[in-house]
Order: structure tokens, then sequence, then C-alpha cells
């Protein structure tokens, strides 16, 4: 029989490039990982039901391994990259599976693996995880973004996530920083996401003409190197995301910002721009208030975001924080 204090969470990354998992105690630490390189990406369903058969056996075939070698695992929690509906798990839409609208994700995850399964947006819990395991542990307030393939945002007020009144709150990535800019997902155009993500980052970097740059890292490492055309695509990058940043900081006067995800590797091309353009936009009473974190818990944010949401809600329907 399992006792309270090793009652584990299975805790899901769903990412652009590959799914980490990880199980997780009850205080947070991590005593299992794995990942694995399937990603949504691949899906190329032309109808909602091939999307959803798709999605769960993805879900469920990367879950499988690790509940075999774990009997201790009692919940899973799952961030996922997509809108959903407030506390009911169910995604209203995702950029990566356009066809799949309305679709219960929490409830058939469940069904398949015979186990209580919470899912929640990627940056929600990505910031979740900060507020409670990393920067955020001493504060009441935070503002959360995730450069990852995209770029997300979470916002936790008073200690809770806030997630607007239709969950879709702080999707800081489609903020517009440049009119009538770069072509986004969204179908707007200027977004945030466009520019400061890694994928934003590389076909800039590739429609200069320069270089072929398979994915982020190479940017940085030819800024490295003194490539002068990487150096300024990722200066630009910050000063977009300080200019982003300003105006949310405008809104909600939170004055503590930090920044988890990959491209967080290039934080020392980064955080200068980001924290100059931050000052500049904002207005004379918040300048200098505001406190840029680079995430002390790197990767592992979501996963740790998505313990808490599992291990606090266990077997409701539907959870709350
Ligand atoms: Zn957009």
């Amino acid at each position: 029989m399992n006792s309270p204090e090793n009652i584990c969470a299975l805790a899901l990354d769903v990412g652009g490039t590959n799914i980490r998992l990880a199980v997780v105690d009850q205080s947070g630490h991590i005593i299992a990982r794995q990942q694995c390189n399937t990603s949504l990406s691949h899906i190329h369903a032309s109808s909602d039901d091939q999307a959803e058969t798709e999605i769960l056996r993805i879900l469920t075939s990367s879950i499988a391994d690790i509940l075999a070698s774990h009997s201790h695992i009692h919940v899973i929690g799952v961030g996922f990259p997509g809108f959903f509906r407030q506390e009911t798990g169910i995604l209203v839409s995702s950029p990566n599976i356009p066809c799949l609208l309305d679709f219960p994700l929490a409830e058939r995850l469940s069904d398949a693996v015979s186990l209580p399964v919470h899912v929640q947006n990627d940056a929600t819990l990505a910031a979740l995880g900060e507020f409670r395991f990393g920067i955020g542990r001493e504060l009441k307030n935070l503002l959360h973004l995730t450069l990852g393939t995209g770029v997300g945002g979470g916002l936790i007020l008073n200690g809770i996530p806030y997630l607007g009144e239709n969950g879709m709150a702080v999707e800081i990535g489609h903020s517009c920083v440049v009119p009538n800019g770069r072509a986004c997902g969204c179908g707007g155009s200027g977004c945030l996401e466009t520019y400061a993500s890694a994928s934003g980052i590389v076909a800039r970097y590739i429609e200069t003409g320069h270089q072929d740059a398979s994915n982020a890292e190479d940017v940085y490492r030819k800024a490295l190197d003194g490539d002068m055309v990487a150096e300024r695509i990722l200066h630009e990058a910050g000063i977009y995301l300080g200019q982003a940043i300003a105006e949310a900081v405008k809104l909600l006067d939170v004055h503590n910002v930090s920044i988890s995800g990959g491209l967080t590797g290039a934080w020392s091309f980064l955080s200068e721009p980001i924290r100059t353009s931050l000052n500049e936009k904002l207005i004379p009473p918040l300048k200098g208030k505001v406190r840029l974190h680079r995430s002390r818990l790197g990767d592992d944010t979501g996963l740790l975001g998505a313990a808490i949401l599992a291990l606090e809600n266990g077997f409701r329907p539907v959870y709350v924080f």
C-alpha cells in the first residue's frame, strides 16, 4: 500500500520537437526522467478523428514505458501547447494540430491510461513550476515567459495562476512588437513570437541569405564565433522581448519577470537588450522597478508545474489551482 509520502506524479511537457517526462515526488524532486523525440508536428491528420487517435497514440506510448517501471505513479499532469477551456482539460485549439478542436484531452487520456489526468497550457504550468520551486518562491506575483519553438506566457497573481475569463490569458507571444511585421501563425503580423522564438530566430537568420542554420543553437554558436548577423538577430529578439514585457508590466504592475526555455541558453546575448528596452518603454514610476530573472529550473519549469497540477488535484474530475 502506498503512503501519501511515496505517491508520485508523472509529469509530461509536450514541446514542439519532443515530449519530456518525469516522475516527481510530493516535494518536487524529480526521481526519474525520460525523453521521446516524437513531436506533435509529425501529425498530418486530415480529420478530427484521425488527429484525436494520433495524439492519444503518441501520448500513451510515451507514458507506457515509464508507468511500467514506476508502480507508485497515481496521477498524471500534462503541459500541452494549446488553448484550454479554463480548468476542464478541454483543448479548445492547438497551433500544432489545427484540425483538433474542442477535444477533451484530459478525459480521453485518462480513459486510455486508467489514471487521473490533468492538462493545462504548457506556459501556464511553466509559470506555476517557476513560482513554486524557482524564482517565485518568495514572491506573490510572477510573470513568466517560455522561449522555445514558440513564445509562451504565464501569470501568477497572489500565488494563483491567472487563466483569464476563457483560459487564454497572457498570450504574450502574440503581442504585436512590429506594426505590419512578419506574418504569424495566429493570423496576425508582427507578433513577438515571429522575432523571439527559436523558430523565428532561425527563419530570420536564413532570410538574410547567409549560411543556413538548422536550429537556434546554431545561430547562437555563430554569434559566439563573431557572426554579426547572428548577433544582431539575437540582440533584436532581446529588444522585442523587453518591449513586450514592458507592455505587460504597464497593464499588470508585476515587478518580477522570469524566463525559461531552450533559448535562455543565449542569455548572454539576450539579457542586456531585454533589460534596456524594458526600462526604455516603461512609464517613469516603473522604471528600474522590474527584476528580470533567468529561470532557476532550466528546462524543468514545465515538468514541475505539471507535477504540481497533478499532485494537488489527484482524482478530482476538474482541477482547481
Ligand atoms: Zn501571432
